[in-house]
């Protein structure tokens, strides 16, 4: 959580006993004790105190104690200005957060400390620089908002996009939106309940796999009339009925507390942010954490970013296309308009046009962002110049497109392309075309662009060129043929004249200066000469930051167009991307029907077929998936090694490509429509959360069986191993029912349970298929000598046997131990032969037996109450409760 945890920061005793300087740090600390404060002190940036502890433990930077303030000694450590960002990138990757305090005010001019400010703030989540952003990710923003009822409010953006979402879940839903949305930094209210507050901090573990800060705001900062009004603002609407975000109250709340922290963070107003969007579960095909995990699509198992799914897919030629590629993938829509959208202008690339427009996109800029910079004043001069030659570039890839019957999602990715009238040309006349690094430095601002900088240069440039001119036309003047001018640091400049010729000077000259040989004067054109050289350096690089700021308004006008031009600049990367991996990977486009069905002919896995292509020159075998409404579930059975895994992720990794509108590795395929895709797959203990494996085991299978519907694909791999075989069993076949019966979801059941083998022929929507191998016989009196060969090919109908055994050989277990193993393997399936009749795994749970009667029940059976004397009837009641409720001396020992 974003909360302090070194010493106090307030000041020790009274403040007024401080340095002026030391109080000036303390008020400025005082608006951010839960965020690093670098106080700029000349090219450092200083910590103080628990801030400087904490950083010199953090960036292992020297701790240095100098002078006392307030009659304790000043603790601190720095870090100079122009490495700032690499420290600034350590701690944001441990998750804290930094306040920049800059210098505002004229050193030459305080008094005291110079004006400080705290100018931004940079945090996990509202990152902007672009040396501390990774080009293919964002840097995500949330906040929560628990209901008055139950259910959350969400709403969350990244800053360089300027897109808010909205959202409304049920709690039970919240992690695994804070999953999907992936954010640097959650936000929850200060006074969230207890119970809430675990929950968030439950999601901030980093034992989750993600990097999440938890961060405390205030209470009135969730706030929905406020959240409400401030989105209206950023819209400039006047209701948000447009967007049907009218009702989703705990959203707004969680949205007003969202652009307070970011602007909070920015310093200013968020102007670019002018887009909306509703996020509702039930749009998006539904991915779980472990789904994503278990597909492997942006990290391996062991957490890397590359062999995936999304690292075979990438080779966008710009950072915006990778990001819009990601989102592609990890946000597939259940409707298939967009995909279908997709594929169509993908099938029109493929005809020959993407090989230009990737030449076109190869080192565009990153507009998106540069974008967003500019809104937040920001932006540095080369990323200005970037853009500048990036919009030549989409006017080319617009050109390029538009000389194309391209049709559809092209058109309208062609239109927004066209670049803002005017942007491009005032960029390349307002900038240098290598401009410095930064404005501070001066050398940005195009010659020819301003005449009052075009002058200053010129003084500076030109000064000894005026003054030889100046000379030559005084003597031409006066007549003095000695006449010099001339430039002494103490004087400034004069004209000099030596006492025998000073009486021929004209009346504009003053003199400046009585030598003994010689007389010194100003003119009034001189004066003004001296003025602009003198300050000319200074005033040149003041009237360049003036200009830049002059153009940064100047540029405001166009970040709605340009946003929009970044978005179709991203996309069409990232169409033209899937063009090229379906041309090189071989990939066919799916086709979407209207009943449910997965059918894939001829699939493969494009991960593993990649890697084998790489090791082994290609070997992939495909593999044909047919599901339907008759035909709902495989049981899958086969020699460990044979190749289950690998064809149960690659039907689930079909139907994502199809989904996210790609090709997919595969000779056809045709998909009925998908709500889901579930994965029970492996298991590693969970210990930080103190869940054994095969309690996770069946939390994860529990939540399969709640969520799935008849339109999700399963994928089970070797359900019930984590407990004994009997149980293991037993759960796996109930399991298999249970999907089977009352998902009636498409489901790939791989186990190594034999038993479940006679599944299909109970369950009518159910068939056996099994991955082939074959046994070598390398000695026909050694059995522990029997070789597998894996086929990888799915074949019908049950496997023979498991031949864990010959694994174990190929595994290089010693020989001895294989004999022995194979040997217990045949004692154990001739007892099983011999055994009794194999028991009904399927069977339907017998009713619970009716009881006994009891001795009660008996005696009252036993009465006639028409037959009873009132007294006889009150002796029978009183039998009776005797024996219900024997009396203590009866029963006592
Ligand atoms: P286990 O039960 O031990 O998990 P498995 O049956 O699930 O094994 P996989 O992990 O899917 O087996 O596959 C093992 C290896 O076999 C893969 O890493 C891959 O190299 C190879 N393989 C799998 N499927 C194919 C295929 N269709 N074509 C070629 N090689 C394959």
């Amino acid at each position: 959580m974003n909360k302090d945890t070194a010493a106090p920061h307030s000041p020790a005793g009274e403040l007024s006993a401080h340095t002026p300087m030391m109080q000036q740090y303390f008020g400025l600390k005082a608006g951010y004790p839960n965020t690093l404060l670098f106080y700029r002190m000349g090219d450092f940036y200083e910590l103080f105190f628990a801030d400087a502890e904490k950083a010199a433990r953090l960036l292992d930077i020297t701790l240095t104690q100098r002078g006392q303030s307030g009659g304790q000694p000043v603790v601190m450590a720095g870090v100079p200005f122009h490495s700032v960002d690499t420290y600034l990138a350590r701690l944001i990757k441990l998750g804290e957060s930094v306040a920049i305090c800059e210098q505002v005010g004229d050193v030459a001019t305080s008094k005291g400390p110079v004006e400080r400010k705290v100018v931004r703030v940079v945090t996990p989540g509202t990152l902007t620089d672009s040396e501390l952003l990774s080009d293919k990710t964002e840097a995500v923003l949330m906040a929560v908002h628990p209901g008055a009822r139950t259910g959350c409010g969400l709403a969350w953006m990244s800053v360089t996009q300027g897109i808010v979402f909205l959202a409304q879940c049920a709690s039970d839903e919240l992690a695994d939106w804070v999953a999907r949305v992936n954010p640097g930094e959650l936000l929850y209210s200060a006074d969230s309940s207890t119970a809430f507050e675990k929950t968030v901090l439950a999601l901030a573990n980093p034992t989750n796999g993600q990097r999440l800060v938890a961060v405390l705001r205030p209470a009135w900062a969730f706030d929905a009339g406020l959240g409400q009004r401030k989105l209206l603002e950023q819209l400039q609407a006047a209701s948000l009925a447009a967007w049907d975000a009218q009702d989703l109250t705990d959203a707004h709340a969680a949205a007003s507390a969202l652009l307070n922290y970011a602007e909070h963070t920015q310093g200013r107003a968020l102007t670019h942010v002018k887009s909306l969007q509703v996020a509702r579960s039930g749009e998006l095909i539904d991915l779980p954490l472990n789904t994503r995990r278990n597909l492997e699509l942006t990290q391996t198992l062991r957490g890397e970013t590359s062999p995936t799914l999304l690292s075979l897919l990438d080779v966008c030629c710009t950072g915006m296309g990778s990001r819009a590629l990601r989102s592609w993938l990890l946000e597939p829509r259940r409707d298939r308009a967009p995909a279908r959208a997709r594929l169509a202008a993908i099938t029109t690339l493929r005809g020959g046009l993407w090989q230009g427009l990737r030449a076109a996109l190869k080192g565009a800029s990153d507009v998106e962002r540069i974008t967003a910079r500019t809104a937040l004043r920001q932006v540095k001069p080369r990323e200005l110049v970037g853009l500048g030659q990036t919009l030549e570039r989409a006017q080319q890839l617009a050109r390029q497109l538009g000389s194309q019957e391209a049709g559809g999602l092209l058109d309208g990715i062609a239109t927004h392309l066209t670049p803002p009238e005017g942007c491009a040309g005032l960029l390349r006349s307002a900038l240098l075309a290598e401009p410095a690094a930064l404005v501070r430095d001066g050398g940005v601002i195009a010659d020819g662009f301003d005449p009052d900088l075009d002058e200053l240069r010129a003084i500076q440039n030109n000064c000894d060129g005026f003054l030889i001119e100046l000379e030559q036309r005084e003597r031409a003047r006066t007549g003095i043929a000695n006449l010099r001018v001339q430039f002494n640091k103490v004087h400034g400049f004069y004209i000099e004249v030596t006492q025998g010729q000073a009486s021929k000077v004209p009346d504009d000259y003053r003199r400046r200066q009585t030598l003994k040989n010689a007389e010194r004067f100003i003119t009034p054109e001189l004066k003004a000469f001296e003025d602009k050289a003198l300050s000319a350096q200074d005033r040149a690089l003041a009237r360049e930051k003036w200009l830049y700021e002059q153009l940064l308004d100047q540029l405001q006008a166009f970040v709605a167009p340009l946003t929009q031009l970044a978005r179709a600049m991203a996309a069409l990367d990232a169409l033209c991307a899937l063009s090229e991996r379906s041309l090189t990977l071989n990939w066919n486009a799916p086709q979407f029907v209207p009943e449910p069905c997965i059918d894939i002919r001829g699939g493969r896995h494009p991960v593993v077929e990649a890697r084998l292509n790489e090791t082994s020159g290609g070997s992939f075998i495909a593999n044909d998936t047919v599901l339907g409404p008759k035909q709902r579930m495989q049981v899958i059975t086969g020699p460990n090694m044979g190749g289950k895994s690998t064809y149960m992720r690659q039907v689930a990794v079909i139907v994502l490509l199809a989904s996210m509108g790609s090709f997919v590795p595969a000779a056809a395929c045709r998909l009925g429509p998908i709500d889901a895709i579930h994965t029970r797959i492996g298991a590693a203990d969970d210990l930080a959360n103190a869940q054994s494996t095969f309690m996770l085991e069946m939390t994860e299978a529990a939540q399969i069986l709640h969520a799935a519907t008849p339109h999700s694909l399963v994928l089970m791999d070797e359900i019930g191993r984590g407990t004994s075989t009997f149980d293991g069993l037993a759960l796996a076949g109930a399991i298999a029912s249970h999907l089977h019966e009352r998902n009636n979801a498409f489901t790939l059941f791989a186990t190594h349970y034999f038993e479940l083998t006679a599944f299909p022929a109970k369950h009518e929507r159910a068939i056996n298929v099994h991955v082939s191998a074959v046994e070598t016989h390398t000695s026909g009196h050694c059995k522990a000598g029997d070789d597998i060969v894996f086929l990888h090919d799915i074949q019908p109908g049950p496997a023979s046997r498991s031949y864990g055994v010959q694994v174990a050989r190929l595994a290089g277990m010693p020989t001895s131990l294989v004999r022995q193993a194979r040997a217990a393997l045949e004692a154990l399936e001739s007892q099983q032969k011999s055994g009794q009749a194999q028991i009904d795994l399927f069977a339907p749970p017998a009713p619970v037996a009716a009881a006994e009667p009891s001795a009660v029940e008996r005696a009252l059976a036993q009465i006639n109450p028409d037959a009873l004397t009132p007294k006889q009837a009150l002796d029978a009641l009183y039998r009776l409760q005797a024996m219900q409720h024997p009396p203590e001396s009866d029963t006592a020992p």
